[in-house]
């Protein structure tokens, strides 16, 4: 063996036990009791990790993150390369990113190129998903492209009920769905009704109502779940299975946990800003900051996604991580010309929250230690689920055979939340600053390559890989 892990508590999604992991090159070889390296391999440097005190765990898996991502004026200010570091330092050893075909641009080419973005850059594994966008939706040439590209490793596609120039019309959203359907792949869809929302935008602009907190207010809860009956309703029709992200309240959760109670392959994922932060927030000091979409709910929402995650109708944590930095928050452009009277109204906002790093450690402090979920509904929501749901057959699990990802996680270990200084993501803020959360990953393996050490990167930007996913 090349690396034993000792001491630990294995924790799975199917249970809790105490073993030591044995791992050769990039595979898990062994799980038992007193694990010994072979002789003559300890002379050549075996490394053995003690985890006594602390968890193993499979790699965390967040699939749903957008690095930089252009939106408008502004790019998400994580790179493949920053924001894979800080993914690594909080656990996260495999991210799905996306593609965004422009207008004109064939699918296939907008894949090559956000590959030549990331390849060489991540420090863990990636994926993508592939974004069908309005124009792409009406071009069958570009819909019978879809086999190829879940042969190329991508088989989720990213559709949008809201956003002019991505928003699928109902038509489009059908023929859609059935085209990935026919490919063998999994649509994931933004469910808000955008016209709706374009209206109440408007109408509170016109009324002088500029300021952060009418973003929540024009976006409110029913036109989300209204977007999720549809997309459920339009996704039975076409024969195709579902994954609704970003969940952000109690009504759209009931809409998802209705279609599952009558069999429907339909999959619910959330994120740590909607169980942790508020609407309240966004009519604070620095309400800019809390600009995402679906918007920031009430405490009540709050409780009821927490309740559905333990209760399994809600699937996945992932964390939309998509950071701007306080001046682009606050109306600064990125090539760092001052708008002297920064945004002028809240649809200028760029929308986006981080939390790539924080995500395991969070739903550990605020999920498993505040009695939401048991250890093993942890592991399953943010390492199990996301590797089986979209097809990383060899993550996600701690067995022989699997890739040796796995974190040693010290549950005991706190920590102040504080960007810059404890969190490692590329921006001047967090939307949990001065949160302590109990519970850090330790170390951190990749692959079998040891890339976070007591706390420390010691990895490399370019030792992640592009995942080989199937579907189905
Ligand atoms: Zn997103």
């Amino acid at each position: 063996m090349d690396i034993v892990i000792r001491n630990g508590t294995i924790i799975t999604a199917g249970g809790i036990f105490p073993a030591d992991v044995g791992i050769v090159g990039e595979r898990i070889t062994a799980l038992g009791e007193e694990l010994r390296p072979e002789l003559g391999r300890r002379l050549h440097g075996v490394v053995e990790l003690d985890a006594t005190g602390c968890y193993v765990l499979p790699g965390a898996i967040d699939p749903h993150v957008h690095l930089q991502m252009p939106a408008g004026h502004y790019v998400s200010s994580d790179d493949f390369t920053s924001g894979t570091v800080a993914a690594a330092l909080g656990g996260t050893t495999t991210v799905i990113d996306f593609v965004e075909p422009k207008p004109g641009e064939p699918l296939l080419d907008a894949l090559a190129k956000r590959r030549t973005e990331a390849d060489g850059r991540v420090a863990v594994d990636y994926g993508l998903h592939m974004t069908v966008p309005t124009w792409h939706a009406a071009h069958p040439k570009e819909l019978d492209a879809l086999s190829e590209v879940v042969e190329a490793s991508v088989p989720s596609f990213k559709l949008y009920l809201a956003y002019e120039g991505l928003r699928l019309d109902d038509a489009q959203l059908y023929r859609v769905m059935k085209a990935i359907a026919g490919a063998g792949g999994l649509p994931i869809v933004h469910c808000e009704n955008g016209p709706i929302c374009e209206i109440l935008r408007a109408q509170a602009v016109a009324q002088g109502n500029t300021t952060p907190i009418y973003h929540a207010l024009t976006r409110p809860p029913r036109q989300e779940a209204e977007a999720v009956s549809r997309a459920i309703d339009l996704a039975a029709l076409a024969g195709s299975s579902l994954y609704v992200v970003h969940v952000s309240c109690a009504e759209a959760a009931a809409r998802i946990a209705a279609a599952r109670l009558q069999g429907e392959p339909i999959y619910g994922e959330t994120c740590p800003q909607y169980l942790t932060l508020t609407v309240d927030d966004l009519d604070g000091p620095h309400g800019e900051r809390f600009v995402c979409s679906p918007p920031l709910r009430s405490q009540a929402d709050q409780a009821v996604l927490w309740d559905t995650l333990a209760r399994r109708d809600l699937d996945v944590l992932a964390t939309d991580h998509c950071p701007f930095t306080t001046d682009e928050k606050n109306g600064i452009a990125t090539n760092g010309r001052p708008r002297p009277d920064g945004h002028a109204d809240f649809t200028a906002i760029p929308g986006g929250l981080p939390s790539i790093e924080a995500r395991l450690s969070l739903a550990h402090t605020l999920g498993v230690r505040a009695g939401w979920l048991t250890l093993e509904r942890w592991v399953e929501i943010c390492c199990t689920n996301p590797a089986r749901i979209f097809g990383l057959r060899r993550k996600g699990q701690i067995a022989p055979g699997l890739e040796a990802d796995l974190v040693i996680f010290d549950p005991d270990r706190r920590l102040t939340i504080q960007a810059g200084r404890t969190l490692h993501e590329r921006v001047d803020w967090s939307p949990y600053e001065g949160l302590v959360v109990q519970g850090w990953p330790r170390d951190v393996l990749s692959r079998g390559r040891v890339i976070v050490r007591d706390g420390e990167f010691v990895g490399e930007a370019g030792w992640g890989r592009f995942v080989l996913r199937e579907q189905g």
